[in-house]
């Protein structure tokens, strides 16, 4: 398993029962994007803070109590840009990345759920625990967390990538999707395989897992060895799959991915054996 998953979280997370009240800084979300000043800093000291938001507990990190805003309106703010959240994340330390993740997954759940699924009355926050509830009894709603399979499968010296019509021009990368309802991660992974790319495979080995906040995944990465079957791509999900060898690959997802970290583990393990 990918060593560094072991590691502590950057920061801890915090809610109105956690005692800590008063905010040393707050991090700014305006349509879901990310408002920073013009020097790209993004935790704001509270005499900042505007009016006409919500505003929760987000996290301790690194000593300060942080908390968590949705802006109605940015004019009231001076000097800021918008930045998205994923390019964000790219310029981010790892501790901050890890922490720009997880305030941008509940911006974005917190957005999508304003209202009741069952009366449609506005949701309120429930006192407890991080969750939003309606008066009409419906049970807490809290943060959804979608659980999707990402797997690297190989042949020798060969690793399987695939593009999808979204990836940026020339970018090749590991298999994944959704797990469905009903279906355990080890059924997930080899549907997704067959249906993205017609073969079956054997040796499922669990690598790591990977919070990505776009709109709320959690990856599940695995290893994975080809076992049968020819490369058919579906032409919907999947434009284009093929076999790389490992010293001819194409251009690779960003180094902040689990999808580039599965890659970049089976080439350190094959160059270790070789050597
Ligand atoms: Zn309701």
């Amino acid at each position: 398993m990918f060593a560094h998953l072991m590691d502590n979280l950057a920061y801890q997370p915090i809610w109105y029962t956690d005692n800590y009240i008063e905010a040393d800084r707050y991090l700014l979300f305006y349509q879901q994007q990310l408002v920073a000043t013009e020097s790209q800093q993004w935790l704001w000291p509270s005499k900042d803070l505007v009016n006409h938001q919500t505003v929760v507990p987000l996290a301790r990190y690194q000593d300060q109590t942080l908390f968590l805003a949705t802006l109605d309106s940015i004019e009231t703010v001076e000097s800021v840009q918008l930045i998205g959240l994923r390019r964000a994340m790219l310029a981010a330390t790892t501790n901050e990345r890890q922490l720009l993740g997880y305030a941008g997954h509940l911006v974005g759940w917190m957005e999508q759920h304003q209202y009741c699924g069952r009366c449609a009355r506005p949701l309120q926050w429930h006192p407890i625990v991080r969750a939003k509830q309606c008066e009409c009894g419906a049970p807490p709603l809290y943060p959804a967390i979608s659980p999707c399979i990402i797997v690297l499968i190989t042949r020798g010296d060969q690793v399987l990538l695939a593009r999808s019509p979204r990836f940026p021009e020339g970018v090749f990368s590991t298999i994944a999707g959704f797990i469905e309802p009903g279906e355990t991660i080890e059924h997930g992974v080899i549907r997704e395989v067959a249906e993205e790319v017609g073969i079956t495979i054997k040796n499922l080995q669990y690598k790591g897992s990977q919070p990505w906040p776009f709109p709320h995944s959690l990856m599940i990465g695995f290893h994975a060895e080809y076992d049968s079957g020819e490369i058919e791509v579906d032409g919907d999900e999947i434009e284009a799959a093929d076999w790389f060898n490992l010293n001819d690959l194409p251009i690779l997802p960003s180094p902040m991915s689990i999808a580039r970290w599965l890659i970049d583990d089976y080439i350190k393990e094959s160059y270790n054996q070789s050597s």
